[in-house]
């Protein structure tokens, strides 16, 4: 057995066995069924003796190729590994999680290619891996984020921000779609923010159908892509494109923050995080620095959502409790096709 053999067995065994366990856990944290823990003192230094182990093991394997035992011993190293690296990652760090994950698989796939003498595969597991750590980068840069940080950066279990009550008593103000049709009578300029609340409701058709309303009407429309919202990188990207919205109309953040002032309503439809002025006011909240969606400079913002129920990192939201804000209590998909008819009435 040939040293490239060896040592690419190796690796394929310790980055495919990270990623599959990682991989678990990152779905659990995105179905919600596994919540963030309490990092432990000692995490980091846990996680490094894990890394060393597998390297050991690693450096027995390439020593001895006929060391089965060693090459198991990586696996089940690595998969501990996996695990703990990412069940100790913030919620609101996930979209990172994902990418590297991603890249993870890619590499795995590669240093397979080269086990398996396939060409084909190294060069296809290269570019996954590439892609995804130049992914990973976005990611990180849209979070306001270092990778070292992510991964490594001591995030605060309990949040220590206001609680909903304190945020929300008494100042949250309902809206009808009848009132929001009057709202958006005549107004020059709407911004359509999607999250992940479209996603699940399966809204972007309806959300379509709203813009050509409007834009029949002579009003301007635009939306504003955060490159965090959903559930994954792109996520709403795909959603609009699969409804037919035209590219054009899809802003990035930076692009379509400074004409906010400039906008009349601003349209939240499922979106939380990406839309909460926290992350710049609470330096102790899970998502502080992440750069946000400035929809509180709109004149006017109608929320569409189902409840007060917070987003992916479980905090309350003040711009639900904004003098200029309304909130439309409905499933994304239902409350668009009800403004859409209370629009047409009242043509
Ligand atoms: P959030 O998770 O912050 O909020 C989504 C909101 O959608 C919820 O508050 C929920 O409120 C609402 N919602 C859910 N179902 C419906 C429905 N059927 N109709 C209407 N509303 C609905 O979403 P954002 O997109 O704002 O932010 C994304 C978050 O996910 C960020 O924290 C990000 O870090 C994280 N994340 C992103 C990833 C990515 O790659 N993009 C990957 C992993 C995590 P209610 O229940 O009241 O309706």
């Amino acid at each position: 057995m040939t040293l490239q053999f060896t040592i690419a067995t190796a690796l394929s065994g310790l980055i495919g066995s990270v990623t599959l366990t990682g991989s678990f856990i990152a779905y659990g944290k995105l179905e919600g069924f596994i919540k963030d823990p309490p990092r432990l003192p000692g995490q980091q230094a846990f996680n490094i003796l894990l890394l060393l182990v597998a390297i050991g093991l690693g450096v027995w394997l390439v020593i001895d190729p006929t060391a089965v035992l060693a090459y198991w011993g990586i696996v089940l190293v690595a998969a501990i590994l996996g695990v703990s690296l990412v069940i100790g990652i913030g919620g609101a760090d996930m979209p990172v999680v994902i990418a590297l994950l991603n890249s993870y698989s890619g590499l795995a796939a590669c240093a397979t290619g080269f086990v398996l003498n396939n060409t084909v595969l190294v060069i296809t597991g290269s570019l996954v891996g590439a892609s995804g750590l130049i992914l990973s980068a976005i990611m990180c840069r849209a979070m306001n984020r270092s990778l070292t940080n992510v991964l490594f950066g001591v995030w605060v279990a309990e949040d220590t921000g206001p609680s909903a009550d304190e945020v929300y008593g008494g100042k949250v103000k309902s809206s009808s779609p009848e009132e929001l049709a009057m709202l958006l009578d005549g107004v020059g300029r709407v911004v359509i923010v999607p999250g992940f609340g479209m996603a699940v409701a399966q809204a972007q058709h309806a959300v379509r159908e709203l813009t050509n309303l409007l834009e029949a009407r002579g009003t301007e429309v635009e939306f504003a892509i955060h490159p965090v919202a959903g559930r994954m990188p792109g996520h709403m990207n795909v959603l609009l494109a699969e409804a037919d919205i035209p590219y054009e109309k899809l802003k990035e953040m930076d692009e379509i923050n400074p004409t906010f002032e400039q906008t009349d309503v601003a349209i939240v439809i499922g979106a939380n995080d990406v839309v909460n002025p926290e992350a710049r006011t609470n330096p102790s909240s899970p998502i502080a620095g992440m750069p946000i969606l400035d929809v509180l400079h709109a004149r006017s913002v109608i929320v569409v959502k189902r409840s007060l129920s917070p987003g992916f990192a479980g905090i309350p939201n003040p711009l639900f409790a904004a003098d200029n804000t309304v909130m439309l209590f409905a499933d994304a998909k239902k409350g668009m096709l009800d403004l859409i008819s209370a629009l047409k009435e009242s043509a």
